[in-house]
């Protein structure tokens, strides 16, 4: 049995016929004695991504961890893990993360109201370099507020409680359910999969259409890097890490 948490989009889906490979892959490993448990890991809105699945082949998932690990939904009971957000209150307030990036943040422009929620204050603020973005970290620490900014596809600006990332909250997940950390697999392709990677124990897919920022930061880990795009790369990664008995020792 494992675990598998992965992003969705540009990981395992950039449209119906990669959803469908996945989904196709994802139904064969149920036959298996391996029946592992599927966890979305992704920067879309619940409310959004539940669309995603109800209108795309992608298969059903067991948790959908949301809006960039600010929120956990255990899809099985139809609800939000409320012991996750709690974690995520302290050193946060979203009204003055928000005033001080309007203020330091020139040429910025606020996300839509779906893509905000009260533990992700999300902006578009294009091609900035990581200089720029350090600036914005001094100005949120300065103003009292334990956040982290988050920047990727050099467009989408997340400024998160300084606990949320898409790791940390896979690490509650996973104590949470007891489980055993040396049978998870993750996969992503951008910078805000970085933190999925660095969560002790983990066999990492890169997708070959990740950015730079994602191969670059994990390089080094336990980390399958696909020769394929998006859900084939996914497949060829699992598919090597399956087959492996999840043998090579963890990090
Ligand atoms: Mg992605």
């Amino acid at each position: 049995m494992f675990l598998f948490s992965t992003d969705i989009d540009g990981t395992i889906y950039d449209g119906n016929q990669t959803a469908e490979r996945f989904a196709a892959f994802w139904e064969g490993l149920q036959e298996s004695p391996e029946k592992p448990f599927l966890c979305y890991n992704t920067g879309r809105s619940l409310e959004d991504t539940r669309k995603l699945i109800d209108t795309t082949p992608l298969p059903t998932p067991d948790y959908i961890t949301c809006g960039v690990g600010t929120v956990i939904f255990d899809n099985a009971r139809q609800s939000v893990l409320d012991g996750w957000s709690v974690e995520l209150e302290a050193g946060w307030d979203f009204k003055t993360a928000r005033e001080t990036i309007q203020q330091a943040a020139h040429g910025v422009s606020m996300q839509p109201e779906e893509c905000q929620n009260p533990y992700k204050c999300s902006w578009f603020w294009e091609e900035k370099t990581p200089g720029e973005i350090r600036s914005l970290e001094e100005a949120l620490s300065a103003s009292g507020i334990d956040a982290q900014v988050v920047y990727s596809s050099n467009r989408d600006l997340d400024i998160l409680p300084a606990k949320a990332n898409k790791g940390n909250a896979l690490t509650w997940l996973l104590h949470r359910l007891d489980y055993r950390k040396d049978r998870v697999a993750v996969a992503g392709d951008s910078g805000n999969d970085v933190s999925l990677f660095l969560v002790p124990g983990v066999y990492g897919i890169v997708v070959s259409n990740a950015e730079k920022a994602l191969s670059d930061a994990v390089a080094n880990r336990n980390t399958h890097l696909a020769k394929r795009p998006c859900a084939d790369g996914v497949i060829e990664g699992l598919s090597q890490w399956i087959d492996s008995g999840f043998q090579i020792s963890p990090n």
